[in-house]
């Protein structure tokens, strides 16, 4: 069996070695996570929730310790920990604490008259064992929001963390063990691909996985073959949209922030920002001046932090050079060739950058922002749309009208108006992604409805002796074409519908 090495990638320093699950004990992680479904999906909703609420008391209760670690394994500053990977996921629990009852209670629904006598209604129905598979980027929130909502269903999780930020996936263990979870409800493989792939092909009754697109292509081509439901949250290529009439410091400000938060590691971030000609060189100057205040390190008052995967440094490395090749200009932080080794990068602005290179079409994980003049609307909207990518689009503009316009004619999964990203951050919204980007949605209600069977239930009270539609056939057409006939006429005729029905109920 192997070790997973902790190393944090801001200090180099070897922390811990993590051990790895064994590809052998895939069957019975199954076997014991099917096991306590049996439990665990026969709790009222009231009572799984209310280990929810202890796990929530066990995350507030270390909330520093927890950052700290996520600082430790990921590279991120401290703010952007606190801020955007353990608040949403206390959030997070807060939104399946409130809704989960409304959302997974039984739905009454409308029975057309045609059914007359009947009763309908909806019932969610946990799936079984979620195969939950996250990334290294926002290591806690990726993993605990589709955690707690499948959790809330009535399944049992295997949670697959990324073996980049292994100690983030152990601390998230230990989590659980101290809210008292029931034994098994909860179990954790902990490995690299070769486990998540074991793990993907051991029949898990649903996958949610967020990660890249060619490992996301792979898991789906698994779960077609068995045709197992999937969840696919994967990259992004966001636009950033700046109009000559927007608040232009706020917007550079947004801008900066957008690129380069997470040391630009976001699959929400901005990662080709549009601007008006008009306004170009003015935006230019004000995000160069942002960007060359920024400080780096891990310290509380740091604002970027380090790169967390060393052969996401390097790909990086090789779009920037790239682009440099075909034209584009450095006007702020370091030419790759003159990097250093250690995981920080200092964040890089690129002008005379064209729309058609690579760095504006492929996605790159890393602090880079390339910007590109438009002359108007249509074009802008057609730069933004032509990606193979729609996760997140960001729209700045004093004239709220156009930027509702321009929003709605957006491929992306969300838009944010004279903001970024910060739809992910409200639970009562939709997050998935478009084309590339992904297949489904989680968060809101859907978060919750997607790890549970929508199961259609009608209820007759079983007093007459016969239906209508049953055996035998003989006589009845000519009264069902008549039944029909008054039924969806524009103006129903009731007294044939009724004449009709009772003629057939007789026959
Ligand atoms: P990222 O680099 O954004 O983390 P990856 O797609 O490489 O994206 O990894 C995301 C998660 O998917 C990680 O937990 C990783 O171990 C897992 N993974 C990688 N390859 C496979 C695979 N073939 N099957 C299942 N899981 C995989």
């Amino acid at each position: 069996m192997g070790v997973l090495k902790v190393i944090n990638p801001a200090t180099g320093e070897h922390l811990e070695d993590i051990e790895e699950t064994s590809l052998q004990e895939v069957d019975a992680y199954y076997s014991r996570a099917r096991e306590a479904f049996k439990k665990w999906s026969q709790l009222s909703i009231d009572e799984r929730l209310r280990y929810l609420k202890n796990l929530k008391h066990t995350i507030l209760e270390q909330m520093d310790e927890l950052v700290q670690t996520i600082v430790q394994d990921n590279g991120k500053v401290p703010t952007e920990a606190l801020i955007a990977d353990v608040m949403p996921s206390l959030d997070g629990i807060d939104y399946v604490v409130k809704y989960a009852k409304r959302e997974l209670s039984p739905k009454k629904v409308n029975t057309p008259l045609l059914l007359i006598g009947k009763k309908s209604y909806i019932e969610y129905m946990p799936r079984g064992v979620v195969l939950i598979i996250s990334p290294w980027n926002y290591p806690f929130q990726l993993s605990i929001v589709p955690m707690i909502s499948a959790l809330a269903g009535g399944n049992t999780v295997i949670l697959k963390p990324s073996e980049v930020t292994p100690y983030v996936g152990k601390y998230i263990e230990k989590l659980f063990q101290k809210a008292g979870f029931p034994e098994h409800v909860v179990q954790f493989a902990h490995g690299g691909k070769e486990v998540g792939a074991a793990f993907t092909n051991g029949n898990p009754d649903y996958i949610f996985f967020t990660g890249s697109v060619r490992t996301g292509r792979i898991i789906q081509k698994v779960a077609a073959e068995k045709l197992i439901p999937t969840t696919l949250e994967l990259g992004g290529k966001d636009p950033f949209i700046v109009f000559a009439d927007a608040n232009l410091e706020r917007a550079a400000k947004g801008a900066v922030w957008a690129a380069f938060t997470n040391t630009g590691q976001v699959c929400m971030s901005a990662e080709r920002v549009y601007v008006e000609k008009t306004v170009y060189e003015k935006f230019l100057q004000l995000v160069k001046e942002e960007t060359e205040n920024l400080v780096l390190g891990t310290a509380r008052d740091s604002d970027v932090g380090s790169m967390t995967y060393p052969v996401q440094k390097e790909i990086v490395k090789k779009q920037v050079l790239d682009a440099l090749q075909h034209g584009a200009k450095l006007e702020t932080g370091i030419h790759p060739d003159e990097w250093d080794d250690s995981m920080f990068v200092r964040p890089m602005i690129l002008s005379n950058v064209k729309h058609e290179m690579d760095i504006c079409r492929e996605e790159f994980f890393g602090p880079v922002m390339p910007i590109v003049p438009f002359e108007t609307e249509e074009e802008v909207i057609k730069f933004a749309n032509d990606s193979k990518y729609g996760l997140n689009s960001s729209v700045w503009s004093s004239d709220l009208q156009k930027a509702r316009r321009v929003a709605s004619q957006l491929i992306t999964g969300a838009v944010n108006i004279n903001e970024v990203a910060v739809s992910v951050a409200n639970h009562h919204l939709p997050f998935g992604g478009v084309k590339e980007s992904g297949i489904g949605r989680y968060h809101g209600s859907a978060g919750l409805t997607i790890f549970c069977h929508e199961k259609a239930i009608v209820v007759d009270s079983g007093k007459l002796k016969t239906e209508i539609q049953w055996y035998p056939y003989k006589g009845k057409y000519e009264d069902f074409l008549e039944l029909f006939q008054s039924y969806f006429s524009p103006r129903r005729n009731w007294i044939r519908f009724v004449r009709c029905f009772l003629r057939l109920l007789r026959k």
